[in-house]
């Protein structure tokens, strides 16, 4: 990456996941994954990279997520599972690039 590129840093900060859109956790940081599990869905920061996905990448997220879903969209930390949860509602914030 160049200078040039990083100016605005908006790239370089991710605070969704990319599998169930959970966005109350910073899963990237410094175009750098922070390691963060995602509470919702389970999985780890790191998938991927920043910018643009390649197929692999995200066949590799798509994977995970219908693993997830077709297990019944379970939370890994189910206490963190708001009253109102709409998994639906929660996809929409998954930018269509990882969709
Ligand atoms: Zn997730």
């Amino acid at each position: 990456m160049t200078d040039e590129q990083n100016i605005t840093g908006a790239e370089d900060v991710e605070d969704f996941c990319r599998v169930c859109g959970y966005d109350e956790e910073r899963f990237w940081e410094n175009g750098v994954p922070t390691g963060a599990i995602c509470p919702c869905c389970g999985a780890k920061s790191g998938i991927g990279g920043m910018g643009e996905p390649t197929w692999e990448e995200l066949t590799e997220i798509r994977e995970y997520r219908g693993h997830w879903i077709g297990n019944g969209a379970q939370w890994r930390s189910p206490t963190l599972r708001p009253k109102d949860w709409d998994l639906l509602k929660q996809i929409a914030n998954i930018p269509p690039e990882w969709r």
